[in-house]
């Protein structure tokens, strides 16, 4: 398990058979890869982590008010804005939104989480529909916001 014992033992929560956190490089930081493949609609993990009530690095909110701050696991997911996973902030669970061949970088999209993000950046996904610069889902930037608008931040 990527999680302590004392997270208890939840068979969703990543084993470290499946998962690596590593450093990708300089101007991403660190990324999950995964070692194994997943179909599209498959859960990946369930996620776990302290419930803080301000933004860090390696946080993704819940809803408002919370904040799970996860350093072993879902906090280092990279942003992509064509994500090949999905953040159920709810239940506290990921799932494919493609499939995912083994020994690939796991991707979600900041904003379909975080209304704020603990820092603005400019995105070099390569995406057709990449966005070029990623803010929080309820941040105002110029051609995003209808998207954002539309998505929500727990369109479920
Ligand atoms: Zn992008």
């Amino acid at each position: 398990m990527l999680y302590p014992a004392s997270f208890g033992d939840n068979p969703l929560y990543p084993k470290d058979t499946d998962f690596r956190v590593i450093r990708k490089d300089d101007t991403n930081g660190f990324g999950v890869i995964s070692l194994r493949s997943f179909k599209r609609g498959e859960i990946v993990a369930a996620m776990a982590g302290e419930v803080v009530t301000d933004i860090r690095q390696h946080t993704l909110q819940i809803d408002d008010e919370s904040h799970l701050h996860d350093t072993h696991f879902s906090g280092y997911f990279l942003h992509s804005c064509s994500p090949n996973i999905s953040l159920d902030m709810r239940n506290m669970l990921i799932t494919a939104v493609e499939d995912i061949p083994a020994n690939s970088y796991l991707y979600m999209d900041y904003a379909e989480t975080e209304q704020v993000l603990f820092k603005q950046f400019a995105c070099a996904c390569g995406s057709e529909s990449c966005r070029g610069w990623i803010t929080g889902n309820q941040e105002i930037h110029p051609g995003f916001v209808q998207e954002a608008m539309m998505r929500g931040p727990d369109a479920a």
